[in-house]
């Protein structure tokens, strides 16, 4: 087993040496090999992802990645700015089914914006489709207008589009799923607004008729916002397309106490993965030592379940993850009066601890 390790730029770094450090303790054989890529890429080699970064990444059987990007880099042309790292990954390697589990730990309930009684329990599948819509959908560009509001005024576009073949194996991974867990899923859509909406609506219908065990709910986005932060526990799979699954996510992570505890999978058709936290670089934290590992740390352990057949290494790692909030360890993000407050190489020690049965020591 072959794992290459992209830490990327910002906090990046620091996440994913605490989540290598936790892979080494697991006593599994698998390699790791690591590479640069984003704005670190860009400064070494002059290119956000290289040419040897990509092949590395094709030829392993998962990716373990931090996060790319900075202010910074935001001068420079699109196709060499940081955040098409992880754009070319996706594309290149057809990871176009992305997980997000948001799970609100018992012990972080006081953590999370809304009131406990909100998120207790809260364990939600975010399902978003990875490498489509206006992310991806072509053409795009500057020009001056021919019509609109305002003719012969400069303007930008981009284009949402989706096709049916798209849409559908992404619907086949979102009730595949739900069959795992409570049997609903809720499609997000602006089927009112958007003829590409309106289409991802019917070729979601017309597939959920192959999982008739399945209930199936269709909602706007923008109530689905409202839903998230109202009543979040309705929700089991929410199923959304790449740009909505973006902003929901987020929306997500705060229910679950801080983005530092959300990690993710983007699958391709073969089962290879990139695994990743769903947050970004953070370069107001980078190099301070106090950003959140817990996300990559279980990212990690869906790389172990999902790509590398290995469940019960990811289930040791979830179970440290567990311990180490109960015995009150909490990183500035997800902090509380009450518990200790430690940085991420403190978190990284007290979640091998954990796994490795020695007693973690409060510094
Ligand atoms: P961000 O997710 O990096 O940060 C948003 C806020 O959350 C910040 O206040 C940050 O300090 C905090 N935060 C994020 N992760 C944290 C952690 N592990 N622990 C504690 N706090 C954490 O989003 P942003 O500020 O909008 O973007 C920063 C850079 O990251 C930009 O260049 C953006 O393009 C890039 N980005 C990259 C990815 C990716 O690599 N997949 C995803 C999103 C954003």
């Amino acid at each position: 087993m072959k794992i290459a390790v992209l830490p990327g730029d910002g906090i990046g770094t620091e996440i994913v040496a605490e989540a290598v450090r936790v892979l080494n303790v697991l006593d599994l054989s698998f390699e790791m090999e690591e590479a640069k890529v984003g704005g670190a890429a860009y400064e070494a080699h002059g290119h956000p992802l290289p040419e040897a970064t990509l092949k590395l990444a094709q030829a392993s059987d998962a990716i373990l990645f931090g996060a790319v990007g900075d202010w910074k880099y935001d001068k420079l042309d699109r196709p060499l700015r940081p955040e098409q790292a992880i754009l070319g990954l996706r594309k290149h390697l057809g990871l176009f089914a992305n997980f997000r589990p948001a799970i609100c730990y018992e012990q972080l309930v006081g953590a999370s914006s809304l009131k406990p009684e909100l998120i207790a329990g809260l364990d939600i599948l975010i399902i978003r489709e990875l490498t489509g819509d206006i992310y991806f959908g072509q053409p795009r560009g500057r020009r001056i207008a021919t019509d609109g509001h305002f003719p012969g005024a400069e303007e930008a576009f981009d284009t949402m589009r989706y096709s049916r073949p798209e849409i559908e194996r992404i619907a086949h991974v979102a009730f595949q799923a739900a069959r795992k867990r409570s049997r609903k899923v809720t499609s997000v859509d602006k089927a009112n607004v958007l003829e590409t909406f309106q289409f991802w609506k019917d070729v979601v219908t017309e597939v959920h008729k192959e999982y008739p065990d399945i209930e199936l709910e269709h909602m706007y986005v923008d109530n689905a916002a409202m839903q998230l932060v109202k009543a979040p526990k309705k929700f089991d799979v929410l199923f959304t397309g790449n740009m909505f699954g973006d902003i929901l996510s987020d929306e997500a992570s705060m229910l679950t106490g801080s983005i530092g505890m959300l990690p993710s999978a983007s699958l391709n058709a073969k089962g290879q993965g990139l695994y990743e936290p769903s947050h970004g670089s953070a370069p107001d934290i980078a190099g301070k030592g106090v950003a959140n590992p817990l996300a990559t740390i279980l990212s990690a352990a869906m790389m172990l379940r999902f790509s590398l057949q290995q469940p019960e290494a990811a289930d040791r790692i979830e179970s440290a993850v567990k311990s180490v909030l109960a015995a009150g360890y909490r990183t500035p993000d997800i902090w509380s009066e009450g518990t200790h407050k430690v940085g991420t190489r403190e978190m990284g020690d007290a979640v091998v601890a954990a796994i490795t049965g020695k007693t973690i020591t409060k510094s």
